[in-house]
């Protein structure tokens, strides 16, 4: 997917909504200590469908709802939505909202859909929620300092596989499940004998 445009609405820092256009080729965000710079990123994570509350340096998913400051009270949702143009070329937008006790949901192009295929989505278009595209404070250094077996996820990740192994983890569930109702088929049938 080419991302061209972040809209986020009470979403952590960024109570007011705001708009950024991302232009082509490599963007960099830059500002002072606690301006909001790794929350813009997480807003994209986040968006993408990631569901750690940890990569997103939270308690629980609903920390990433504007929590008020002295002088403004709380938010009672988030929203971001990502516009661009999907591999075919076609406009895509994907919004993803929280709502206090209400859980969060997912569109694309206006549509309801599953957190799943969000994810499953954007891990085929190789521009996951954990893709190396997008690079965080630190991530170079941790890049460098990773195992054999985490720089292979990245390299996963970057080549567009990773949505194969969700779905060989689901089909592996799938498997052992119906193994499971054979077997209990085999004692029935057993008992009938
Ligand atoms: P640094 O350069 O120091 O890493 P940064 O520009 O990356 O900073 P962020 O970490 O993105 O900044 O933003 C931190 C700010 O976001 C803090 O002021 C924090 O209070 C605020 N913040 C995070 N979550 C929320 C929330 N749920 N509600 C309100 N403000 C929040």
């Amino acid at each position: 997917m080419e991302i061209r445009r972040l809209r986020l609405s009470g979403f952590k820092s960024f109570v007011e909504p705001a708009e950024l256009r991302i232009e082509p080729g490599l963007t960099g965000v830059v500002g002072p200590n606690g301006c909001g710079k790794s929350n813009l990123l997480e807003a994209i994570r986040w968006v993408m469908g990631e569901t750690s509350a940890k990569s997103m340096r939270s308690g629980g998913m609903e920390d990433v709802i504007f929590a008020g400051t002295e002088d403004r009270p709380p938010r009672q949702f988030a929203e971001v939505v990502l516009s661009g143009a999907g591999d075919d070329g076609d406009e895509l937008e994907v919004v993803r909202r929280i709502e206090r006790g209400a859980g969060s949901a997912y569109r694309v192009n206006g549509n309801d859909v599953r957190a799943k295929d969000v994810a499953l989505a954007f891990a085929d278009a190789a521009t996951g929620a954990h893709s190396p595209a997008l690079v965080s404070q630190g991530k170079i250094a941790h890049m460098i300092a990773a195992k054999p077996a985490e720089r292979r996820q990245m390299l996963e990740e970057a080549a567009g596989i990773a949505g194969l192994h969700v779905r060989r983890k689901d089909a592996e569930s799938k498997l052992r499940s119906t193994e499971n109702n054979l077997g209990r088929l085999e004692d029935l049938l057993a008992g009938l004998d």
